[in-house]
């Protein structure tokens, strides 16, 4: 018999989590406290939200389960596809890039307890900015955390007071009022940002730029290194 709609929809929703599950299976063994799963590092300028325009040392942890279909980063997913990564070497090549900044971004870095990650940088007196789904309880302290919530896995409750930066990503024409929803629960001197996602742009950049007129507690964040063309 034919799927229903609804079934297929919900299978749809389900199945980047059994991949993950799957995955995650096959890299349980490693030790947080000491490595983590990178699927790479690189010094760059952050090009979108608060810190736009600032020297940043990227770490981006491979493992993600939120599925987003506009997903730009798919080949972060799988973790089992990337190297464990020592925290001692993450923290000097942080430290050897002078900027005294470093973003953990993914995947969904807080799938992981980094919290060794983020004492290690603290010591190093490294800033530290994570970007997340929320959908999972932070395990590590940070400086700065941007709360970008995805429509595929609802975020957790602590996303929504921890967060220092609310940026959605505008990819359908929902997401404005989507938007506000998150906004109502942050705290108010979290700072708000849309964001159209990059291949849409053409289609949405406009009606960002009319909520935004029409809703000044927003601000525009472009992904402005896809402009700069780097990484
Ligand atoms: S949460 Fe981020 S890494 Fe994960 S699927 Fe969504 S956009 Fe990709």
């Amino acid at each position: 018999m034919a799927k229903s709609n609804t079934e297929l929809v919900a299978l749809f929703l389900v199945l980047p989590s059994i991949f993950f599950y799957f995955c995650i299976m096959q890299v349980k063994d490693f030790d947080s406290s000491r490595e983590l799963p990178v699927m790479e590092y690189f010094y760059t300028i952050q090009g979108e939200g608060f810190h736009s325009g600032r020297a940043a040392f990227f770490i981006r942890l491979a493992g993600c389960d939120v599925g987003c279909v506009w997903c730009d980063v798919k080949e972060s997913w799988d973790p089992q596809l990337h190297p464990l990564v020592s925290i001692v070497t993450l923290v000097n090549l942080a430290k050897e890039s002078n900027c005294g900044f470093v973003v953990i971004t993914g995947g969904e870095p807080a799938m992981y307890n980094i919290s060794s990650l983020t004492s290690a940088l603290k010591a190093a007196d490294i800033e530290i900015a994570i970007e997340t789904s929320g959908c999972y309880t932070l395990q590590g302290a940070v400086d700065w955390y941007t709360f970008s919530p995805k429509k595929f896995k609802a975020p957790c409750e602590e996303a929504y007071s921890k967060a220092n930066e609310l940026k959605v990503v505008i990819a359908h024409p929902s997401d404005f009022e989507w938007a506000k929803t998150h906004a109502e629960k942050v705290s108010p001197t979290c700072k708000l940002y849309v964001q159209p996602e990059w291949s849409k742009q053409e289609r949405f950049l406009s009606n960002v730029i009319d909520f935004v007129k029409e809703n000044p507690s927003w601000r525009i964040s472009l992904q402005t290194h896809k402009f700069m063309q780097i990484p």
